[in-house]
Formats: C-alpha cells, sequence, structure tokens
C-alpha cells in the first residue's frame, strides 16, 4: 500500500487515475498534480464514493525543479507517474532524484524548444553518430542511471501501451517462446472511429511530431532511416479488418536493440486512413506543423500550439469514436532449434473503454499499463536502483496484470508476416 503522486490531468493521466483508484489496495492514496487544477479536482469529484483510496490534488508547473520538489515535500509520495508531456521528462526526474522517490512515464523526453542551440547542438551530433533523426531518443534519460543507482531509486520508463506493453510482450516472447527472436514488428493498429474528418488520438502536438517525422528501423546492428510514411503495407488486423499502414520511427526501437540479445530487425507500423494523412500533408505544407514562434499581429505564435487550439481535445473524443484498436508483435525466430513465427496482441474496443471510465481506447491502452507499472515498482516486484525500460524485468506478473486490469492479450502461432 502506498502514496501516488501523479502529474498531469490529460486524456491518459485520466484513465490511469481511475484505474489507480479501483486498485485502491496498492495505491491508496493518491495526489493529482498539473497545471490546470480544476480539471484535477473535476477527476477527484468524479471518483468520489467509488474508490477506497484518498484523493487529493494541487497545482504545479512541471517545467519547475523547484516546484515539482517542494510538492514532492509536501505530498510525501512513495512514487511519481508522470503523465505529463515528454518535455516535462528531466525536470520530474531530476526532481524526484533531489527528494529520493522512484519515478515512472510513458514516453521519453522530447525537447519543446527544438530551435534551443544547446539542445540543437547536441541533437545533431546524435544524430550523425547513432543515424536517426528523432526529436526524441533516450539518451537524456539513460543519462540519469548511475545518479538513479547512487540514490537508490528506480525509474521505470515508457510504461505505456507502445512503449511499454510492446516491449512486455517481447521480453515474454523470449522467455516462454524463443531461444532467440529475429525480427520483431510493432504492429499499433486504431480502427477507431469519432466522426471528425480530422482530430488526433492523443496530444496533438507530439502525434503529429511523431508522424510527420522521418521513419526509421533497426537492422543487423544499424538504424535505416526513410522518408516520412516511405514504406506503407497493408495487413488485416483480427477485431478491426484490413488497413493501411506505414513504418514510422519509434522509440522502444533504441531499448529493444540494446536489450534483445541476437535480434536482426525491429521495424514499428501504425494505421493511418487516407483522410488523416490528406490533412496532416496539407497543415504540414502551410506550416501549421511549425514548431518555431511566427509573429502575428503583435503576438508571438507557435502554429503547432496554435493549431492543437482548434483541434478536439482528445479527451472528448471518448463519446464519439466507435470500432477497436489492436496492438501487439509479431516475432520471428527460433525455440529448440526449429523456426517460430507468433504475434502477441491486444484487441480493445473504445466504446467499452468509453462505459467504464469515460474515454476512448487510445486513452485507455495507455493509462492501464501506466498503472501496471507504476504498482510494479512500488510493489516491489520491478524495484531495483536504476533507469530501466519494461523489458528488463520479469514479464509475467505484468503480462498477469494486463489481462486483470482491461487488456487481455492473445497469442496467434501462425501469424501471417509482414513482407
Ligand atoms: P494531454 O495533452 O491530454 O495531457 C497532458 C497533461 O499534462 C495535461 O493535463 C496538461 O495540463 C499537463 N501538463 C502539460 N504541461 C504541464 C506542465 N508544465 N506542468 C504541469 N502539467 C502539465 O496528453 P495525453 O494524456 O494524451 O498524454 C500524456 C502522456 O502520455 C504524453 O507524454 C504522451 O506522449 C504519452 N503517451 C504515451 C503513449 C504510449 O503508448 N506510451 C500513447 C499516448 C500518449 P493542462 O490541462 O493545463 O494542459
Amino acid at each position: 500500500m502506498g502514496k501516488v503522486l501523479v502529474i498531469g490531468c490529460g486524456g491518459v493521466a485520466g484513465v490511469a487515475i481511475q484505474k489507480c483508484a479501483q486498485n485502491s489496495s496498492v495505491f491508496n492514496e493518491i495526489c493529482i498534480a498539473s497545471r490546470t487544477q480544476s480539471k484535477c479536482d473535476a477527476l477527484r469529484q468524479k471518483l468520489e464514493g467509488k474508490t477506497g483510496a484518498v484523493i487529493t490534488t494541487a497545482k504545479v508547473d512541471a517545467d519547475k525543479v523547484d516546484e515539482l520538489v517542494a510538492l514532492i515535500g509536501k505530498v510525501k509520495p512513495d512514487i511519481v507517474l508522470n503523465l505529463a508531456l515528454p518535455y516535462q521528462d528531466l525536470t520530474i526526474m531530476e526532481a524526484c532524484l533531489q527528494t529520493k522517490v522512484d519515478y515512472v512515464d510513458t514516453a521519453n523526453y522530447e525537447c519543446e524548444d527544438t530551435n534551443d542551440p544547446e539542445w540543437r547542438a547536441i541533437y545533431e551530433r546524435r544524430c550523425k553518430e547513432k543515424g536517426f533523426t528523432a526529436y526524441f531518443d533516450y539518451s537524456w534519460q539513460w543519462a540519469y542511471r548511475e545518479r538513479f543507482e547512487k540514490a537508490g531509486i528506480t525509474a521505470l520508463l515508457g510504461t505505456g501501451f507502445d512503449p511499454g506493453v510492446t516491449s512486455v510482450f517481447t521480453a515474454y516472447a523470449l522467455k516462454h517462446c524463443f531461444d532467440e527472436i529475429h525480427t520483431i514488428d510493432i504492429l499499433d493498429c486504431n480502427g477507431g472511429d469519432h466522426g471528425y474528418p480530422f482530430a488526433t488520438n492523443f496530444n496533438p502536438e507530439i502525434n503529429l511530431r511523431e508522424v510527420s517525422a522521418n521513419g526509421s528501423y533497426w537492422e543487423n546492428g544499424h538504424w535505416v532511416e526513410t522518408e516520412p510514411m516511405a514504406i506503407h503495407r497493408t495487413y488485416n488486423f483480427d477485431g478491426v479488418g484490413e488497413k493501411d499502414m506505414y513504418l514510422l520511427h519509434h522509440e522502444e526501437i533504441e531499448s529493444l536493440a540494446q536489450n534483445i540479445p541476437g535480434v536482426k530487425r525491429i521495424r514499428f507500423f501504425m494505421t493511418f486512413g487516407q483522410s488523416y494523412l490528406t490533412h496532416m500533408r496539407c497543415l504540414e505544407n502551410v506550416g501549421m506543423l511549425g514548431t518555431e514562434p511566427v509573429e502575428f499581429e503583435g503576438h508571438k505564435i507557435v502554429p503547432i500550439q496554435f493549431l492543437r487550439r482548434l483541434l478536439p481535445d482528445p479527451a472528448s473524443l471518448g463519446p464519439r469514436t466507435v470500432g477497436k484498436t489492436n496492438i501487439g508483435c509479431i516475432f520471428t525466430g527460433v525455440k529448440g532449434g526449429k523456426e517460430r513465427h507468433i504475434y502477441i496482441y491486444n484487441v480493445c474496443d473504445h466504446q467499452e473503454c468509453y462505459r467504464e471510465v469515460g474515454s476512448q481506447a487510445i486513452s485507455y491502452t495507455t493509462g492501464v499499463p501506466a498503472m501496471i507499472g507504476t504498482a510494479m515498482v512500488m510493489t516491489g516486484l520491478w524495484k531495483r536502483p536504476g533507469v530501466f525500460t519494461v523489458e528488463e524485468f520479469d514479464p509475467d506478473p505484468y503480462m498477469e496484470a494486463l489481462n486483470k486490469w482491461g487488456l487481455p492479450w492473445k497469442i496467434d502461432e501462425n501469424p501471417v508476416l509482414v513482407p
């Protein structure tokens, strides 16, 4: 039993907090802290009388280490669950280090101002050394390894669905199904329809940056980079049907390439409808995905942030989204000298999620694993000093928890492979 401090109160946090409240034998106290405290208060009210956990709220600017340190000092949590934006990862890790409290998140660090010359110099060096140009990578957070080890605290990085569950599926496949994994294809399919011509399922800024960037995959020990959306396949997904999917860079490829011995290729595909892609290309062509401030009638406006204002709030998509998601991994490799292929995946229904927690499946499939990962560290099952990604721990208790908390998984022993 213990106290969790959740930072952020958007789409994903809304689900994770409700799941922590359902799991009150582990989380008997929950403090919700975010930039807009009224959102935290509204969620607390929604949960009143429905949970054994004591819920409090607070206001915090998670860009400021001193505010975070003061909040952690006041709340005295056993663990901090960061569900703000990837921009805040380092300030929150820094505050956890100063106060010696365990840290959990769902997405790796990304710099908000990609024109900051200091950040840019490090970024450009990394692009050359590593061979991929995504704005995010693990180096910033892995740099905390020694300090977390010395402080005797755990940082668990990337416990959403992807990254998160997909890496736990990989650890499970390696433990139970293969002597050696040769290829991993991570397939993220959203067959949901929200009825808007264009909307993003999670934070638009993070989502659009990810999708409009170059693709890349890991092959034979190095990165292969492609133009955005250059590699296209179709796949027939259980529960959804046939969908177009495109190869993207994705953060778990970086950690899996290091942690899965002998892996030869790792790719990540996400499905997109033609309407989404046409809108995105158009927005990009007119400069609406820009991250550099532009002067407009005496105000400085960052185009992508302004766009975020105009687009539907992802948290509002719940009631209108119908259909299912199917996210999982296809593995090839060898077991007992024989070639083996398996597919581990979860199918999640948007409307079922809405009925349970009032949100669509994208927030649900991220919020549930965020709660599970936090519980793994808080109960001591996954507690080890240092900074880790989820595939570095025993997958079995996490896999059991997925079945228990709403994300049951299936194994297909003879899947169609992706060419
Ligand atoms: P939202 O934009 O819905 O929510 C973000 C929340 O963080 C908001 O409550 C926002 O406050 C708060 N916030 C932002 N900046 C600050 C700040 N400086 N100080 C305090 N609070 C702040 O995002 P999502 O819920 O969609 O995403 C949350 C996280 O989950 C992101 O890191 C995202 O990348 C990650 N994610 C991971 C996935 C995975 O599978 N691993 C999939 C989807 C998302 P306010 O209300 O004031 O705006």
